[in-house]
């Protein structure tokens, strides 16, 4: 008994002339998610992605990759046989019970492309509701509200059985839709953000801000923890770490303390928006909520946002804290995020931050720094982290 994977494509079925491209990305991405497991081969046809081992490979760990992949509305456990009614009745004696382990009631669905096959799809249905009724004695016959779906498809190149679908990680495939850098924090939001945009096909660069020594080696590992995390949707995901000392022990030196929190992110975007040139980003991204904390207010933002030319994409502005945990469970990131490590934003923090400074007040504290040099070196000294 063969098993396979079935994956069916989401929204680039919707595309239109340059449709191939996006099937093109879609399918290098699930070979790459597979890559480590061992040989695949992999044929797209009717928007679905039919997934093969060539040798003995764990197909459960392929299943769970396959499902992080971007752009699959689906993700199917499938088992193929010959193409006729006899090994397909074999077949469906063979391969039914992971999925019918607690279930009480099925339905038979067909899907028949090949018009050459002698039997209509309600005739499949038909005779394979059959089989099972007679081989499986636990399940009955429920056409309207079934607890498993068997489907089988009758497809060019061969035969197919499923009852085992889950959702697929939705959006579009990976790198289909431009590159950006993500500020990503040891936080719980920014893996978050990264992962929304992700999903709509932006490639990413991470770009961590650090300030040793008064940020530490596990501040920093937790970060790299998080992009290994955010990889098994990224697959070339890059984290890049800046080297923030200099410029945090400057405006701690010279600035009035109530401004250094809008002064220190003034200083992250600008040293973001170097990179992003060097990097090819489109955009950078930034886990901020409005009005979750004092510099995450309309005005705050517009000050830090008024230090670039860059596109600033900021998908979790309008979501509750709660809503932001949820998908950081899903994705895996929460347990991680939650480790107690400082974070350099956490340095220097000013007992009184000013809540609503003016450009004016912010532009006479900085005029103070020598903000070119700063931003330089800071660029200079950044280092890419191995993934
Ligand atoms: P998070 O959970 O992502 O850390 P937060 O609510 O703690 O977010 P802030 O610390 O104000 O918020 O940071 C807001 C955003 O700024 C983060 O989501 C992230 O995009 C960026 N950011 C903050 N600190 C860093 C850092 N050390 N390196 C890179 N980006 C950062
Ligand atoms: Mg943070």
């Amino acid at each position: 008994m063969e098993q396979m994977i079935l994956a069916k494509c989401g929204e680039i079925v919707l595309k239109g002339l340059n449709r191939s491209q996006f099937d093109q990305r879609l399918m290098k991405n699930i070979k790459l998610s597979l890559q480590e497991l061992g040989e695949f081969s992999l044929q797209m046809a009717q928007s679905t992605v039919y997934i093969r081992a060539l040798g003995a490979e764990d197909m459960d760990e392929a299943f769970e990759r396959v499902k992080r992949v971007f752009g699959l509305a689906a993700v199917c456990k499938a088992y193929t046989c010959e193409k006729n009614m006899e090994a397909i009745s074999a077949l469906a004696k063979e391969c039914l019970y992971e999925a019918f382990a607690d279930a009480k009631t099925f339905k038979v669905e067909a899907k028949r492309s090949d018009k050459r096959f002698p039997l209509q799809s309600p005739e499949i249905c038909k005779e394979i509701g059959g089989v099972i009724l007679s081989h499986y004695p636990n399940v009955k016959v429920d056409v309207h509200h079934p607890d498993v779906t068997v489907t089988v498809e009758v497809r060019d190149f061969g035969a197919y059985i499923h009852a085992v679908r889950e959702q697929g990680a939705g959006g579009m495939p990976y790198g289909s839709n431009g590159h950006a850098g993500l500020l990503l924090s040891g936080g719980i939001d920014s893996p978050v953000a990264g992962y929304m945009i992700a999903k709509r096909g932006v490639s990413l660069t991470g770009i961590h801000f650090q300030s040793p020594p008064y940020t530490g080696e596990r501040a920093k590992q937790k970060v790299v923890s998080l992009a290994e995390i955010l990889k098994g949707y990224c697959p070339d995901l890059r984290l890049l770490a800046v080297h923030f000392t200099e410029v945090q022990e400057a405006i701690r030196d010279h600035c009035k303390e109530e401004y250094f929190t809008v002064i220190m992110r003034r200083f992250m975007m600008r040293v973001a928006n170097e990179l992003s040139k060097k990097w090819h980003c489109g955009a950078l991204i930034t886990g901020e909520s409005l009005g979750q904390v004092a510099s995450q207010t309309m005005d705050a933002l517009r000050l830090t946002d008024s230090v670039t030319d860059s596109l600033i994409l900021r998908p979790l502005i309008g979501m509750d804290k709660e809503e932001i945990v949820r998908i950081s469970r899903k994705i895996g990131t929460f347990e991680t995020s939650i480790q107690p490590y400082e974070d350099c934003c956490t340095v220097f923090t000013p007992k009184h931050p000013k809540t609503k400074p003016t450009l004016k007040e912010i532009a006479f504290e900085e005029a103070k720094l020598d903000i070119e040099g700063l931003v330089a070196r800071a660029v200079e000294q950044t280092e890419r982290i191995e993934l």
